[in-house]
């Protein structure tokens, strides 16, 4: 069996974007990931950013002391507000070790992927629980890897 390290945690948090045009939404997000890449690499952390009806939700994994810093560093951030921590505990393993960052966006037609944390109400990032977020973070990140096995996305 797999036991929890104290020297691997996983963090799941949800933000709500600034007000910007989708297109800058587009751009940002690219920078955004640019210097994730750039920090995390040196951090030793991966995770995931996910965009979804005007709100963000990621995953950052990796050691204590690296994840507090970077977190500090996310929150102080303009281009996101009322930031909220859904889960942070020890993890067993990474499971999104496949990447410093990478976005995928999200909207309603996702059903597959909406339909996943509950078939009996409209999908709504505030009311995500730590379970739901992670099972919907994990099933981007399979989608994730079959694309890039495919050669696009
Ligand atoms: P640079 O990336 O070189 O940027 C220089 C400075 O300009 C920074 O202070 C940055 O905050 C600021 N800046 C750049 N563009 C804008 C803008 N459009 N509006 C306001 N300020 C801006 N950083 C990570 O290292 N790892 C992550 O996983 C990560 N995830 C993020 C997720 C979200 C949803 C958001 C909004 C930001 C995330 N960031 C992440 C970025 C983080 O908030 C810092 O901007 C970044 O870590 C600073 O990196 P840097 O010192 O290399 O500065």
């Amino acid at each position: 069996m797999s036991v929890p390290s104290p020297r691997l945690r996983r963090l799941i948090y949800r933000s709500r974007q600034s007000a910007t045009p989708i297109a800058d939404l587009e751009f940002e997000v690219g920078n955004i990931v640019r210097s994730s890449i750039r920090n995390n690499r040196l951090a030793n952390l991966s995770g995931l950013l996910v965009t979804i009806q005007g709100y963000f939700l990621q995953v950052l994994e990796g050691a204590p002391d690296e994840l507090d810093a970077t977190y500090a560093r996310i929150a102080g951030d303009p281009r996101h507000l009322d930031l909220e921590v859904i889960s942070s505990e020890a993890a067993a393993s990474r499971l999104f070790r496949d990447w410093e960052m990478c976005a995928r966006a999200l909207s309603t037609g996702d059903a597959a992927l909406v339909d996943a944390l509950d078939s009996r109400e409209h999908f709504d990032p505030q009311r995500l629980t730590a379970k739901s977020a992670l099972r919907l973070l994990t099933s981007v990140a399979q989608i994730q890897r079959r694309t890039a096995m495919a050669g696009v996305g």
